[in-house]
């Protein structure tokens, strides 16, 4: 697919024009067009093919010539002649979170900045403060940006590696040489970046390598060996395949595994019991005693097998050693989705696409909670639109009744002052409220949040803490606080499962637990095919120690309303 390839000569396009200060309208369009090609889930070329380029939105006839040449010839001529205009190195500086545009040209032309090191070196002159419209916030912000952006370092997001490593394992699955198939490493523990992704088969190791290095998706091979490969996939990220002896699969699948810090504690139990253990098995002297399985090993050292998320060592062994390990929240457990965004706000899909989605899931709800009326660039819904959209919602329960029921929401926005954007006699009309800050990111919130919750109305933060990985840290908190008054209020924090939030994090999983708050794992999705990311929330909710018993959506419906209800009697409103 030259999807993303084509979305990053559009953003890229759209860069040049605002360095350049180009109309906003113009600029838009490019933006757009890079957004759309990124999120759909055909392949372009196929579109184009097919003729169907005219019926992407905002895609008009100029911007489909270029899409044509594009796939037509590899480059754009416009394109190619534009970004001669601009040094290159330039362009380096616009990947700093909180970078934009305007900035990288007020850097060029006054500073003559061209690089990272550059900007580095200006601000530790103290060049920046000359500039107008530069205080000390504004440089901070800067620095933060380059001190992410290098934190961040070649670190691949937890749901583009799921992504890639799923496709991977699904192809190979199915192939004659390939006994069993597993995705290792970081991944596999779904911690939120990843270095490599790492997978490991049994099976017959050429043909297995063969089919591997040969996979519709890969884009070139570093290097291939009769029992592993290492190549580079399409999206540009490198993926290592190694062949194991089936006696082995269990030790290896285990080290592989990690974390370092779980296997180093694991290893010096081995050494206390007279054991040692690698990648080729347990052993006492010469004597290999497990290694086909992981639960082998693990039983072997009177352990039970701690589920791989668990394996950071922060008291899962002990846990396993003591036979109390957490029953945590399966894959499976999620019986509905409480955020998200239909084509009413700015979502992409409309209710019906999503219900048909959710049937495919299994789901038996789904929540439509698009945004409310101030927030005005996600297209946020008046009142009026709000009760047509509760209207559209109505018929569509009566078309599936007895096959999943469709929950009318809100992502109603918390202002700048904490109190809500609908008033709550519109709100108590709704049957699940989600509320969220989306503005002044950089302040402390804890009161804004605290308000909010004791809205009788509302039933679940959304991505509490505000932060993106990689590109923006959550805004100060007092999380304790909220925990505390989330539990007391019944009032559920969200555990955002979009790719690049996972909102609460890990181990504020694991503190929402000890306060006893119970939490809602949800996708945030603004397109039908966002709604797989269910499982990357599911994936940190169970790094955070979660259990079913913890999750409404790992519930039925009435649960869902009792929660509900409960909160409102509580506060003594219907
Ligand atoms: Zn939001
Ligand atoms: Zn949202």
């Amino acid at each position: 697919m030259k999807n993303k390839e084509l979305a990053d000569i559009f953003d890229r396009w759209a860069d040049i024009l605002e360095f350049m200060g180009d109309n906003p309208y113009h600029i838009r369009a490019y933006r757009n067009a890079a957004r759309l090609i990124r999120d759909l889930s055909e392949d372009i070329e196929v579109l184009a093919r097919e003729g169907k380029l005219s019926s992407l939105p905002g895609i008009g006839q100029r911007l489909q010539a270029k899409i044509l040449e594009f796939l037509r010839t590899g480059k754009i001529e416009e394109f190619e002649k534009l970004k001669q205009q601009v040094p290159d190195t330039v362009f380096t500086l616009l990947d700093i979170p909180g970078v934009g545009p305007k900035t990288v040209k007020l850097l060029y032309e006054r500073l003559g900045i061209r690089s990272i090191e550059d900007l580095k070196r200006a601000i530790e002159r103290g060049d920046l403060l000359k500039l107008p419209g530069f205080g000390l916030k504004k440089v901070e912000k800067i620095k933060k940006g380059i001190e992410l952006m290098e934190k961040a370092g070649g670190r691949i997001l937890l749901g583009v590696a799921v992504f890639i490593a799923d496709r991977i394992v699904e192809q190979l699955k199915e192939h004659s040489a390939v006994e069993r198939i597993s995705v290792c490493g970081s991944t596999r523990r779904m911690k939120e970046t990843v270095g490599d992704i790492d997978i490991l088969a049994t099976g017959k190791n050429l043909e297995i390598i063969e089919a591997f290095v040969n996979l519709p998706n890969v884009k070139e091979i570093l290097w291939k060996g009769t029992k592993k490969a290492t190549v580079i996939v399409e999206e540009g990220e490198q993926v290592d395949l190694r062949v194991i002896e089936p006696e082995s699969y269990g030790s290896a699948l285990q080290y592989f595994t990690g974390s370092k810090a779980h296997n180093i504690h694991l290893r010096t139990i081995c050494l206390k019991m007279g054991y040692k253990l690698s990648e080729y098995g347990l052993f006492r002297g010469e004597e290999k005693i497990a290694g086909r399985t992981e639960e082998e090993i693990y039983s072997a050292l009177g352990m039970d097998t701690p589920p791989p998320e668990l394996r950071e060592d922060t008291g899962e062994i002990e846990a396993a050693m003591e036979h109390r390990l957490p029953d945590l929240v399966g894959y499976g457990d999620i019986r509905g989705d409480l955020h998200i965004h239909s084509n009413w706000s700015d979502g992409a899909s409309t209710i019906e696409d999503y219900v048909k989605k959710a049937l495919e899931f299994g789901y038996k709800y789904i929540a439509i909670t698009d945004h409310s009326k101030s927030l005005k660039v996600a297209n946020g819904l008046s009142e009026e639109d709000l009760e047509r959209r509760n209207y559209e919602i109505d018929k569509l329960n009566e078309k599936y009744r007895g096959k999943i029921k469709i929950l009318k929401g809100t992502e109603v926005d918390i202002l700048p002052d904490g109190s809500l954007d609908y008033s709550d006699e519109i709100l108590a009309q709704l049957d699940f409220v989600v509320a969220a800050i989306h503005s002044r990111f950089s302040q402390d919130n804890t009161e804004r949040i605290l308000k909010a919750i004791n809205n009788p109305y509302v039933n679940a933060v959304a991505h509490p803490t505000g932060r993106v990985i990689g590109q923006r840290e959550g805004y100060p908190l007092d999380l304790e606080k909220i925990m505390k008054a989330a539990a007391e209020t019944g009032t559920a924090l969200e555990v955002n499962s979009y790719y690049n939030r996972l909102d609460l994090k890990d181990a504020h999983c694991r503190m929402a637990v000890k306060y006893g708050v119970k939490l809602v794992i949800s996708t945030d999705s603004h397109h039908v095919d966002h709604m797989w990311m269910m499982k990357l929330g599911v994936g940190t909710a169970r790094r955070g120690w979660v259990e079913k018993k913890d999750v409404l959506n790992a519930h039925g419906i009435r649960t869902i309303r009792k929660f509900v209800r409960d909160k409102r009697k509580k506060f003594g409103v219907s």
